[in-house]
């Protein structure tokens, strides 16, 4: 294939492009080998941005498979594979992202990402002691830099840093991670099996009315009042249901309701009979 021919293949991305893309990832491979040979560098990272793209496309139909079968954390960590994919394409390969669904498939991972129920992250402190160039394998201290920039391309690879000594501190929770991976799950006090004790149902009920990954549609977070009997008996001098903090005699009691979070899905595709009702509220 030439690279014209896998370009307009990304170009018409669609529900059933899956199995595409191992042929045109060992395709365009190949053809960076070859730019490599020929010390093309320019077509080699030109190159380099098609392969994430593909990357991207890829990883963005994986997640929403996983999150069809219920595989809600397999599919967070997939989301997050697609956001730093965009990310790197960012910088390289800044223009023509609608022609290749990118805008909207990083509009939608931003969705996913908001109706998830994963709010606090832990952050592990390490001190690097010794760090690699992934280009050049060399050893990089601030005396003796290799040249080579991090996140820029050389020869149609992506310049990073590799760890080879370092010392775990410790574990600090953050909301927000630099990577969105580590969700801290409970583990089983005697077996220390992790045990998945989060509430997805936002996130299922969205993925029953959606039938394909590019089916577009939007969320809306907002607050609404509930009625008291939801929240069961709730004395005067209880900590109010609404998460505030306060005594319910002095917020919500007096205002007719509970103060709690209300998700408004819009889909842009007719959703069938028995599925309509597109509030919801928890
Ligand atoms: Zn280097
Ligand atoms: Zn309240």
């Amino acid at each position: 294939m030439t690279l014209e021919q896998i370009r307009d293949e990304l170009r018409s991305l669609c529900d059933d492009s899956r199995p595409r893309f191992e042929q045109l990832l060992s395709e365009l491979t190949q053809l960076k080998n070859a730019a490599v040979i020929d010390s093309d560098e320019a077509l080699a990272n030109r190159i380099w941005c098609y392969e994430m793209v593909a990357l991207v496309q890829r990883e963005y139909l994986n997640a929403f498979e996983q999150l069809k079968k219920e595989q809600y954390y397999k599919g967070w960590c997939t989301l997050e594979q697609v956001e730093l994919g965009l990310l790197r394409l960012s910088r390289h390969f800044p223009h023509d992202w609608p022609e290749f669904k990118l805008d909207f498939i990083d509009d939608k991972v931003r969705n996913y990402q908001s109706i998830f129920p994963y709010k606090i992250f832990t952050s592990p402190e390490i001190v690097y002691f010794e760090q690699k160039c992934s280009i050049c394998d060399q050893v990089i201290s601030i005396r003796h830099p290799c040249g080579h920039k991090v996140g820029e391309l050389y020869y149609g690879q992506h310049c990073g840093r590799i760890v080879t000594k370092s010392e775990f501190v410790g574990l600090a929770f953050v909301d927000r991670p630099v990577q969105k991976y580590s969700v801290p799950f409970f583990h089983h006090p005697e077996t220390g099996e992790a045990g998945d004790h989060y509430n997805y149902q936002v996130v299922r009920y969205l993925m029953i009315r959606l039938p394909g990954p590019f089916d577009d549609w939007n969320v809306t977070w907002t607050k609404t009042r509930h009625p008291f009997p939801k929240f069961g008996l709730i004395g005067r001098n209880d900590t109010c249901p609404c998460d505030s903090g306060k005594k319910f005699k002095n917020c919500c009691r007096r205002q007719g309701g509970v103060l709690r979070p209300h998700v408004k899905f819009t889909f842009l595709f007719p959703v069938p009979d028995e599925l309509v009702g597109i509030e919801f509220t928890y």
